[in-house]
C-alpha cells in the first residue's frame, strides 16, 4: 500500500503515535524467537507506524482511517505471543492496546474491563474483593487481557478451570470493526468463540468480561523424584484429587531442572520434579500423597510470602523454555495434548523413545471434566526435517500437536478455521487488513 504517513498521522490528531524507525521495530515484534523456523520466517518484518490509542473513541477513528486507506492493521497487547502473531507480513499500522487499562467493574465473581489491562493488575485489583482471575499464562505480570483471549489459551490455573477456549471462561467482549464506518458490537454467550483465539483477525477488542474464581492464599511448593515417570503419575494422581484445591501441577523431566539456577539448591543433580501451587487449606494432606509416590518435599512457600522473591509460576509453562533458552539457545519446543489415559502409557513412550532430544515437560490441565498432561517439551533442534519427524511421530501416536512453529492459525493448534469465525471476519474486516497472511482459508480464495 502506498500511504502518505503525514496525512495519516494529520488526520489522527489528538492520538498518540510513534513514528521513530527503532521503536516501531521493536513493537513489530514478539516471542516467535522460541522458534528457529519463526526466526528466520519472519525476520525483518516491520510495521510503519504505531498508534497507541487510549478510549474506544479513538480506536474507532484509527479504524475508519485504516479502512479508508486500505491500511493493514496488526493489533498488539504486550508482545509476548509465541507465533509471530503481533509481526506484521505487510507493514502497515501497529495498533498497541496497551494504553487501554480501565477496570470497569468487579462484581459477583465477573470482572468487565479494558483490553489493554495487565493480568496482574486485575488480579490484584479483584483479590481487593476475595476474588482472583481463572487463569492466566506463566507471562501473568506483562501480558494483557486482550492478548491472551486473542492469542492464548490457558496457563496457571487450567488445572482447575480448563482452557480459555472452554464455554464459560470468557462471558462477553466488544470489538471495533474495520467497516467504512467502523462500529463496537457487543458479543455474549457463544458469540464469543468467534473472536476467542482469532489471533487479532477478527475485530480489535475494546472490552472484554471475563469469570473469576474465589481468591485462596496459595503455597509454591517443589517435590523431587528419582524417576520421572513416578512424577508424572504424582502430578497424575494430584491432578485427579478432587478435593484438593490448586492451580499449578507442573512436572519436569531431567536435566530440565538444571536450567532453573535461581532454584539450585532445591533442585538436586539429576532430579526429576514436581512443581505445586496448592491452597494453603489444602496443605495438611499433600504429604500423604508426597510420601505414596516416595517424593521429597525441597521448598515451599507460604502464601505470605507470595511476593518476595522468586515465583515458581516463572518456571513453568512456557517460562521453562524461556530459562532452558537461556542457557542453551539451539533449544525449541512443542506444545501438546497427550490422549486421556490415566496409566500415562504414551508418555512413558515418547519419553523412552526420544530421551534426551525431547526433554519431558508437562502441565496437568483439565480437558473436557478429566485432567491430563499438556506438554511444552524442550526438543534440542538440529533440522527443521527433524522437527517435523519429530512432530509426525508424535501425531502418529496419539498426541496432538499445537504447532508453535507456524504463523497461519490452521497449521498451529486451530487445523481449520471455525466457519463462523470466517463468517464475522467478512462482516467485521471486509478489506482483509486485519493481521493479513496468517489465515490459510483466505490464502486459497
Ligand atoms: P500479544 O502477544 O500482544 O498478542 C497476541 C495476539 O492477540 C496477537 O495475534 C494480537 O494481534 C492479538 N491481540 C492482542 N490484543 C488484541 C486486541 N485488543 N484485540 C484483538 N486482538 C488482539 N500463553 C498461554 O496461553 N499460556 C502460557 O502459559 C504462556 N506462557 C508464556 C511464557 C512465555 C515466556 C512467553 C514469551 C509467552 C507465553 N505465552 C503463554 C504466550 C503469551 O504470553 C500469552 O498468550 C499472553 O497472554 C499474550 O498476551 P499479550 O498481551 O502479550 O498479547
Amino acid at each position: 500500500v502506498e500511504v502518505n504517513w503525514e496525512v495519516f498521522v494529520a488526520a489522527l490528531a489528538g492520538v498518540e503515535v510513534i513514528t521513530d524507525a527503532a521503536q516501531v521495530a521493536k513493537l513489530s515484534q514478539d516471542y516467535h524467537t522460541f522458534s528457529p523456523i519463526l526466526q528466520r520466517d519472519l525476520a525483518g518484518k516491520v510495521g510503519d507506524i504505531v498508534v497507541r490509542p487510549a478510549t474506544e473513541a479513538e480506536v474507532l477513528r484509527v479504524a475508519a482511517v485504516c479502512a479508508w486507506y486500505r491500511i493493514p492493521v496488526t493489533v498488539r497487547g504486550a508482545g509476548t505471543g509465541n507465533y509471530g502473531q503481533c509481526v506484521p507480513l505487510h507493514g502497515g499500522v501497529i495498533l498497541d492496546m496497551s494504553r487501554m487499562q480501565r477496570i470497569g467493574w468487579i462484581e459477583k465473581g465477573v470482572a468487565r474491563l479494558e483490553a489493554g489491562v495487565k493480568l496482574a493488575a486485575l488480579d490484584k485489583k479483584a483479590r481487593e474483593s476475595g476474588w482472583e482471575i481463572r487463569m492466566a499464562p506463566s507471562t501473568y505480570r506483562t501480558a494483557t487481557l486482550g492478548g491472551f483471549v486473542a492469542g492464548g489459551s490457558g496457563g496457571i490455573g487450567s488445572i482447575t478451570y480448563g482452557q480459555l477456549r472452554d464455554r464459560g471462561n470468557l462471558l462477553a467482549l466488544k470489538v471495533v470493526t474495520l467497516e467504512d464506518e467502523p462500529r463496537a458490537i457487543e458479543l455474549r454467550g457463544d458469540d464469543v468463540q468467534k473472536v476467542n483465539h482469532a489471533w487479532g483477525v477478527n475485530g480489535i477488542i475494546t472490552e472484554l468480561e471475563i469469570p473469576l474464581a474465589p481468591a485462596y492464599p496459595w503455597v509454591e511448593l517443589i517435590v523431587t523424584f528419582d524417576d520421572f515417570m513416578t512424577a508424572a503419575s504424582f502430578g497424575q494422581a494430584l491432578g485427579d484429587a478432587d478435593g484438593i484445591v490448586k492451580k499449578l501441577i507442573t512436572v519436569f523431566a531431567a536435566p530440565i531442572p538444571t536450567y532453573f539456577a535461581a532454584l539450585r539448591q532445591y533442585l538436586p543433580e539429576e532430579s526429576h520434579a514436581a512443581f505445586l501451587i496448592v491452597a494453603e487449606s489444602s496443605l495438611e494432606v499433600l504429604p500423604g500423597l508426597i510420601q505414596e509416590y516416595g517424593g521429597k518435599l525441597t521448598y515451599q512457600k507460604s502464601a505470605q510470602d507470595a511476593n518476595k522473591g522468586v515465583n515458581l509460576w516463572e518456571f513453568t509453562w512456557n517460562h521453562t523454555t524461556l530459562h532452558a533458552r537461556s542457557v542453551d539457545s539451539s533449544i525449541t519446543y512443542l506444545q501438546s495434548l497427550f490422549p486421556l489415559d490415566k496409566s500415562l502409557q504414551t508418555v512413558e513412550q515418547m519419553y523412552h523413545y526420544f530421551g534426551d532430544e525431547v526433554m519431558m515437560h508437562l502441565e496437568f490441565i483439565r480437558v473436557n471434566g478429566a485432567v491430563i498432561p499438556a506438554a511444552l517439551q524442550l526438543v534440542r533442534y538440529t533440522t527443521e526435517e527433524r522437527l517435523n519427524e519429530i512432530i509426525r511421530y508424535h501425531e502418529a501416536n496419539g498426541v496432538f500437536i499445537a504447532n508453535p512453529h507456524t504463523y497461519i492459525i490452521e497449521d498451529g493448534g486451530r487445523k481449520q478455521m471455525d466457519p463462523e469465525q470466517l463468517k464475522f471476519k467478512q462482516m467485521v474486516d471486509p478489506y482483509g487488513l486485519m493481521n493479513p497472511g496468517k489465515i490459510k482459508a483466505l490464502m486459497a480464495s
